[in-house]
């Protein structure tokens, strides 16, 4: 598919499992475009609405330096830091999918 020439905004789902029960609410009946069914579905724009709103409830971004106690662990013995946290890349790959990845709770850019 050319990308240029999608048009997510007109695309309707039925199916995100961790948003079905409000897409049952809210959802209007029309075709879905990835499964062709017809019944409740809402518009790709709702989904990501939804799922930035989810993000800033349950995401923070995760410091890009060590604290000063790492700092200590650091220079006193062999811990090795590593920052917190998904790349958002990832987090946002595997929430489009099947929002799932909201158990988790740290974000990094
Ligand atoms: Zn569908």
């Amino acid at each position: 598919m050319n990308r240029n020439q999608c048009k997510p905004h007109t695309k309707r789902t039925c199916g995100e499992p961790f948003l079905r029960a409000q897409i049952e609410q809210t959802g209007e009946n029309r075709t879905c475009f990835y499964c062709g069914s017809e019944g409740d579905t809402v518009s790709i724009e709702w989904v990501a609405d939804q799922i930035e709103a989810a993000f800033e409830q349950h995401f923070y971004l995760t410091s890009t330096d060590p604290s000063p106690f790492e700092y200590a662990m650091m220079k006193e013995g062999d811990y090795e830091w590593d920052r917190d946290g998904d790349p958002v890349a990832e987090v946002i790959g595997s929430s489009a999918i099947g929002l799932d990845g909201f158990t988790r709770n740290t974000l990094r850019s």
